[in-house]
């Protein structure tokens, strides 16, 4: 097969800034798809966190007014990845996060922030820079929605685009009076370009314009085709189902490895999981939990969020409790979800401990520690939580919605038969389904050999990019014959 050469255009790229899930996709992908011959440049904004970390940078373009700046487009590496940088001081370099100002408000420009980096995608298939022509823009989530409306709308050459989907909740939806100052002409503005109910969708332009839409499992995929999951745009993802594809997600597995990982105390294998009672043990004293080897420890690694269902844990602690069970929580975003489980640990102390803030190597000591993960989301296009418990032979406890639900085996009695059950799925996302699965999940952990079993099922599976990455490069050179024929 010859090299493939893709854009890929996204808002974040791990390591060098993340905010959630598609950081972490965006850096993991192009080095999985290195060896399937496909060579993954990524665009980026040049935000000052980025800028900083930058190696070998290059200038390829001068560009004097881009959106209402001047601004550069730089090639450059960083942490072995292969950059297009969007320089553009008066839109990236700025106090706060990529969306967001320190108090947490969103920029108020965001549509032309983005707006300015999905043009340079296109700007960039339609061959800017010199010797380079990608056979396919890559263009993740809202926030580069836009570029396959520049490439339908200026004309020139069009490379093949893929838009993927990491959260329909977020859409980038904004006042139509904008049109002018994206660049994109008035007749742009219709139900088969970026209108949106009266205003400009960049996700739903994404949408209705890319070549292929993908989604990070395929239970997502299906359900947000639904009037339930669709969150407005169930009707054109409908009349582009044939269209749409869900890839499942996956987890850096040399990050991510128990045998190897240097921010735990006790490392392990599949064939030494009794080691992990000294993780337990580290967690407990880190979570100012009482030191009780027997009591099932359950664990969560989140944000804090509706998304998440942490409030219908909440509601559930007391039949946690009732087990005779632990919940060591790691989490931060929403203030009222925070509070309530400040009040659980006065209400429970020694059996429910909490640490709120953001804390990469606290998030591994949990997954070696913890017993089972709880992740009760009421809807999760693929989580990432549930793999890397896997992998650390946690048993993931799940709500059996989006990728949870194609991820994770439910201990069935057929399942644990044949040795497959990885886990425990509860429907519907409600409390007293939640409440059941704790006390299964109680009630099995008291079972050493099964729990074993599930242990090591789980550990066997394969969570790595290998799988995901070959069926991308599929996807690309699929739409490459689709083109040529
Ligand atoms: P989402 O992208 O919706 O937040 P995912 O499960 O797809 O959820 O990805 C979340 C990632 O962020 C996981 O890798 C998880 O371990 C990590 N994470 C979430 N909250 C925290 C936290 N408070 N501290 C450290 N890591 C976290």
């Amino acid at each position: 097969m010859s090299r493939i050469d893709v854009l890929a255009v996204a808002s974040e790229i791990f390591p060098l800034v993340k905010t959630g899930g598609l950081a972490d996709v965006a850096g993991a992908l192009p080095k999985a798809l290195a060896p399937l011959g496909v060579r993954v440049r990524t665009l980026v904004p040049g935000y000052a966190s980025v800028m900083a970390l930058l190696e070998e940078t290059r200038t390829v373009r001068r560009l004097p007014d881009w959106f209402g700046g001047a601004a550069r487009l730089i090639a450059a590496e960083a942490a072995g990845l292969d950059l297009f940088v969007l320089d553009a001081p008066h839109l990236y370099r700025r106090e706060g996060g990529p969306y967001a100002d320190s108090s947490g408000r969103d920029f108020a420009d965001n549509p032309i922030r983005f707006g300015a980096l999905a043009r340079m995608a296109a700007s960039l298939g339609q061959g800017l820079a010199p010797r380079y022509r990608p056979a396919i823009v890559h263009a993740h989530d809202w926030q580069t929605g836009l570029a396959p409306a520049y490439l339908s709308y200026d004309g020139g050459r069009r490379p093949a685009v893929v838009f993927t989907i990491h959260n329909l909740a977020f859409q980038g939806q904004f006042d139509p009076r904008l049109l002018e100052s994206l660049g994109l002409p008035a007749e742009s503005f219709t139900p088969d370009g970026v209108e949106y109910y009266g205003d400009i969708g960049f996700l739903k332009s994404g949408v209705r314009l890319a070549d292929r839409i993908t989604t990070v499992s395929p239970t997502y995929a299906t359900e947000i085709c639904t009037p339930q999951g669709g969150m407005g745009m169930d009707g054109l993802l409908r009349g582009r189902a044939d269209r749409l594809i869900g890839i499942l997600n996956a987890i850096d597995t040399d990050v991510w490895d128990p045998s190897t990982d240097p921010m735990i105390d006790a490392e392990y294998t599949a064939g030494q999981v009794e080691r992990r009672a000294a993780n337990k043990a580290a967690l407990q004293n880190r979570m100012r939990l009482e030191a009780d080897p027997e009591a099932p420890l359950f664990g969560v690694v989140s944000r804090l969020s509706w998304q998440k269902g942490l409030d219908l844990l909440l509601e559930a602690l007391p039949a946690l409790i009732a087990e005779g069970a632990q919940l060591a929580l790691l989490g931060s975003g929403d203030a009222a979800l925070e509070a309530g489980f400040q009040a659980a640990i006065r209400a429970h102390p020694g059996r429910i401990g909490c640490v709120f803030g953001y804390d990469e190597a606290l998030a591994h000591q949990v997954q070696a520690g913890a017993d089972a993960i709880l992740v009760p989301s009421r809807f999760e296009p693929c989580g990432l939580t549930q793999l890397c418990a896997l992998r650390y032979g946690a048993v993931p406890v799940v709500s059996r919605v989006g990728g949870l639900a194609d991820t994770v085996i439910d201990a069935g009695p057929m399942a644990l038969a044949a040795g497959a059950a990885t886990g425990i799925q509860f429907a519907p996302v409600e409390t007293a389904a939640l409440e059941m699965a704790l006390r299964r999940a109680a009630s099995l952990y008291r079972k050493p050999a099964t729990w074993r079993k599930l242990q090591r099922a789980g550990m066997a599976v394969d969570v790595s990019w290998t799988g995901p990455a070959q069926q991308y490069a599929e996807l690309y050179a699929e739409l490459i014959r689709e083109r040529a024929g």
